[in-house]
């Protein structure tokens, strides 16, 4: 097999030229073949071929690209969840995951339930005659804790139940969750996989036999993607392995420097030895630990007047480009919640979270610094 950086430039698909034409053929001849290609079978060329790729980096069989990683999202957990089912998450898991749980599956009779991110324990207890699926997010956001997936996979085999997990953060370079006994993962390809905040997108990567069980779902729920936005994440994920490894490089130099900085209370980077999980984020992540962190202030009220006197670092929602963006999740990705809920995720006004980017860490750095000592 060919190491991640391989994969990623060569595709298994052979063309005359070194890239995939496109085909933006929405009717197809089908006398005489034996599959219907349309866009919403997800079936065509420029879908597959990204398909593949992905299923090579994952480690799985086969896959879908959606037009959202919440289109993903919705057509894994509504493809295996129906009226009277029962589904547990973890807490920390995506803000825009959370509300579809809360604001949707109630319409459905769905029940459910969050628990916290690291309990075992707690996940057995939780688990009814109807709970189906385990759904989870490693590392988490924006807090950055870790999730034991083997420990999770094992839990939800012996109960029979599909395990998903959300891999954005750590992208397929870094985290595979599949060989740790994973069902499905998915992917929001608008962060890491496209890399350049110019593509919305997502993915779903799992084995031949549930492939079959989510197909009809996805064709019903038909969040399928465009034939020129699979020729930009084709040429994007050319390049994923060694953005991310530099994303995550940099990342770890980052958490380094703001642990060392007296106007920081707090880095929170699965790379730091002193973060509580830095054991099994050791044993599940390889070649490095992602490119986001998140890390608050001493002064929590010079936290706006940081993000205005940075000069390269882009306050921005969204993260995984190669520009590093920063947010405060209080008032951004996390603003749907309420006060309460964020206290209970630890979820401060203070918090920043940083998506590093493949800029010369010597200018992020001192971005940061600047701002920091006025
Ligand atoms: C952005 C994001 C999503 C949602 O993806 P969209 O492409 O915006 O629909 C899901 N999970 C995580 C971890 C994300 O960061």
């Amino acid at each position: 097999m060919y190491s991640k950086n391989t994969q990623c430039v060569h595709s298994k698909q052979q063309f005359d030229g070194v890239n995939t034409p496109v085909y933006t053929s929405t009717a197809y001849r089908y006398i005489g073949s034996n599959e219907i290609l349309y866009p919403r079978n997800y079936n065509t060329v420029n879908q597959k071929v990204i398909v593949d790729k992905l299923c090579t980096l994952e480690q799985g069989e086969e896959g879908f690209i959606f037009s959202s990683g919440t289109a993903a999202i919705t057509t894994a957990l509504l493809t295996f969840l129906k009226s009277g089912d029962h589904i547990i998450l973890s807490k920390e898991i995506y803000g825009g995951t959370v509300k579809l749980v809360e604001e949707e599956f109630p319409k459905f009779n769905i029940a459910f339930d969050f628990i916290s991110n690291h309990d075992m324990v707690d996940l057995e207890a939780k688990i009814q005659d109807n709970t189906k699926v385990v759904y989870t997010e490693t590392p988490s956001n924006p807090l950055l804790s870790i999730v034991d997936l083997q420990a999770v996979a094992a839990v939800a085999k012996k109960h029979q139940l599909v395990s998903i997990v959300d891999n954005t953060f750590a992208s397929p370079i870094i985290q595979n969750p599949i060989a740790l006994g994973f069902d499905v993962v998915i992917h929001s390809g608008t962060k890491y996989l496209g890399g350049h905040h110019d593509l919305c997108f997502g993915a779903l990567i799992t084995s031949k036999e549930l492939r079959e069980k989510i197909y009809p779902s996805a064709v019903n729920y038909g969040g399928s993607l465009n034939p020129l936005d699979c020729y930009l994440i084709e040429r994007s994920l050319k390049t994923l392995a060694i953005r991310v490894e530099k994303q995550s490089a940099n990342a770890m130099k980052v958490a380094v420097a703001l642990q060392g900085n007296p106007l920081i209370a707090k880095v929170y980077y699965p790379g730091l030895t002193d973060h509580p999980n830095h054991q099994v984020a050791a044993k599940q992540m390889k070649g490095g630990f992602g490119g986001m962190l998140s890390f608050e202030l001493k002064e929590p009220e010079q936290t706006v007047s940081f993000l205005n006197r940075l000069s390269l670092i882009i306050p921005a929602l969204s993260l995984g480009g190669v520009e590093t963006t920063i947010c405060q999740p209080s008032t951004s990705s996390h603003a749907g919640l309420s006060p309460k809920e964020r206290e209970e995720q630890g979820i401060t006004d203070s918090l920043l979270r940083l998506s590093v980017g493949i800029e010369d860490i010597n200018d992020i750095i001192g971005d940061l610094n600047q701002a920091l000592t006025v």
